[in-house]
């Protein structure tokens, strides 16, 4: 029998997990992305696009489905605590979907590192400790950025621009990573950043900035990860969640 594999994705590792699974016999796999970015990075094999509409929808879905895996960005907190929720009790028709949580490492802390446990911190933080600072939070979170920083000659970075209208100091760019140590320099020293403020995302893709801001002594502001569901499996690594997938046939 195929075992119908469920990806809550929108990361590396989960379109690194639809790529190992796919090359297994008796295996089917459906990713699913939020939509919350134009032209997404397309997993190989089925792909589904677009909320479930909450729990029960989440669970209406899951009719067609025998394991979930759980390989949203670590901060995609919502989405993590639906697929707890619709994975915690049995379906209507009595199975009980196992969930795994995919979720790449945390960036150990540095020195130089001010760890904030919500936007509103990092940005206080942020105003306290320069003027210029460099915000690569994502554009759900930037408005928490305005009330402390409307004033200061921000730099900031998202994949898709806001909604909001922000302050005349501020600049926003649009761009998509992996990025580069040297673009990142370069970025930074043109825009004399004096302090950089990011979430702990972990992986390599947007690492670079913080390798900049060590190499030139300028501070960071990092928020810390939400706190994960509870009870939920979780493992860092691709092939491991690969191998309990496969233990679920
Ligand atoms: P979120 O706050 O956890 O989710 C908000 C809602 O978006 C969810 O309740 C769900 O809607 C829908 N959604 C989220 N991920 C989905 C998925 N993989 N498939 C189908 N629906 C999904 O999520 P977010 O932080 O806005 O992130 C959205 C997506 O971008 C996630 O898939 C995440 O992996 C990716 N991403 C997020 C970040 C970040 O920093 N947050 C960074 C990079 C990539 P319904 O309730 O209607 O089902």
């Amino acid at each position: 029998m195929t075992l119908r594999v469920l990806i809550l994705g929108g990361t590396t590792e989960g379109r690194e997990l639809a790529k190992v699974l796919a090359e297994q016999p008796d295996v089917s796999v459906l990713s699913s992305l939020a939509g919350a970015v134009p032209k997404p990075r397309l997993p190989v094999g089925q792909v589904r696009i677009g909320g479930f509409g909450g729990v029960d929808g989440l669970r209406a879905a899951l009719a067609e489905i025998d394991v979930v895996v759980d390989a949203t960005h670590p901060f995609a907190q919502g989405m993590s605590a639906n697929a707890a929720a619709a994975c915690a009790t049995p379906l209507p028709d009595g199975r009980r979907i196992p969930l795994l949580r995919l979720e790449r490492p945390a960036w150990p802390v540095e020195d130089g590192w001010h760890l904030a446990a919500t936007h509103e911190q990092a940005a206080e933080l942020a105003a306290d400790l320069g003027k210029r600072p460099f915000v690569t939070v994502g554009r759900n979170e930037l408005a928490r950025y305005l009330p402390a920083l409307g004033g200061c000659a921000v730099l900031a970075r998202m994949v898709q621009a806001p909604d909001l209208v922000a302050p005349d100091a501020w600049r926003i760019i649009t761009s998509r990573g992996p990025y580069t140590f040297d673009g990142d320099l370069a970025i930074m020293r043109e825009h004399g950043t004096d302090v950089l403020v990011t979430k702990n995302s972990g992986g390599h893709f947007t690492r670079p900035k913080m390798d900049v801001a060590r190499e030139l002594g300028i501070p960071c502001v990092v928020v810390e990860r939400p706190h994960p569901a509870d009870g939920v499996e979780t493992v860092s690594d691709v092939d491991e969640a690969a191998a309990w997938v496969l233990r679920q046939r």
